[in-house]
């Protein structure tokens, strides 16, 4: 950045010593986790933390190809991958997974706790095994994966000259932490769920300098939604309930996600950022109500 903003700061107080953020590559040489990281969003998001200088672990569970895939065409870009299969709701698998990173890279700087699914059913026909598969996968595997990130990040502590901060986990969300959503009780349960776990972790490890936010994307293009973009007439109903009237790409994540995984978002922690072209801006009132 060309401005000294240091020109700015009073210097009778305290000085603060700001991190410095080149405006390419702000994350090079960082290790990234990114689970459910072989389609979708996750993809798109290993892909950017990719280009903006990471290292990227690909979890995924069961496409071990497009897995392989997008590891591969990390690798091509110039910095290291590799793809781990894990469930990231059993809690082995995981601290497999984090084991393993430890001993490839050596450590983990970013985790994108990604991976989500649905099975939905309209509320009084829903199985406590459709209940359950969602809230383990969601909010179980989120919390598996957040706290054996927080175990590694406060075990480390900052590394000087790669961020200021020990570690930063960014979990994916939805509109529907906020938004309730017939048909679907047990993705939004898991997803109000994360709201709250995410702020609770936030609030507990900054003192470790340690910074916790989520993504809420509202309709993003990808395989999880594809009866809701698929037929021009499927497409059009869904942009009633997008303001901004396009629908959302993987990249359009994948950039917030570089954002708050930069020291650009060095004093933003326990947010939820809703990337949603205005979904939750109750669209119903866009002509006056
Ligand atoms: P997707 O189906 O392409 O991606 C989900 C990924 O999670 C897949 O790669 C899948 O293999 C993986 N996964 C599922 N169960 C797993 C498990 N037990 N262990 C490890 N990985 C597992 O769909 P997506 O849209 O890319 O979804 C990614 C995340 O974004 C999800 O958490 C989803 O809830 C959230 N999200 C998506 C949208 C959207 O419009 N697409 C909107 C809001 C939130």
């Amino acid at each position: 950045m060309g401005f000294d903003f240091s020109t700015l700061h009073d210097p009778a107080l305290p000085q603060v010593v700001m991190p410095e953020c080149p405006a390419a590559q702000k994350l090079r040489g960082q290790k990234a986790l990114v689970t459910g990281g072989s389609s979708g969003i996750g993809k798109g998001v290993a892909l950017g933390l990719a280009e903006a200088g990471a290292d990227v672990v690909v979890n995924y569970h069961s496409g071990a190809e497009e897995g392989e895939a997008v590891a591969e065409a990390i690798r091509r870009s110039g910095v290291r991958a590799y793809a781990h299969g894990c469930d990231v709701s059993e809690e082995d698998q995981v601290e497999a997974l984090f084991a393993r990173m430890q001993e490839e890279f050596g450590r983990i700087d970013i985790l994108v706790a990604n991976a989500g699914m649905q099975k939905d059913a309209p509320f009084d026909e829903m199985t406590l095994a459709q209940w359950n598969a969602v809230i383990k996968v969601n909010l179980t595997g989120q919390f598996l994966c957040a706290r054996a990130a927080v175990r590694a990040f406060k075990k480390r502590g900052v590394v000087p000259g790669v961020s200021s901060s020990a570690g930063k986990i960014i979990c994916m969300s939805s509109v529907h932490d906020v938004i309730p959503w017939a048909g679907h009780v047990n993705y939004a349960a898991s997803k109000g769920g994360i709201s709250l776990m995410m702020k609770s972790i936030a609030q507990e490890v900054a003192p470790y300098r340690i910074r916790v936010n989520a993504i809420c994307p509202g309709a993003i293009r990808t395989p999880i939604n594809e009866e809701a973009w698929r037929t021009p007439e499927a497409y059009g109903e869904l942009m009633k309930l997008v303001p901004y009237k396009r629908i959302g790409e993987a990249e359009d994540i994948a950039r917030a996600a570089v954002w708050l995984a930069s020291d650009d978002a060095d004093y933003v922690t326990g947010l939820s950022l809703y990337v949603d072209g205005g979904m939750t801006l109750y669209p119903g009132f866009e002509t006056g109500g």
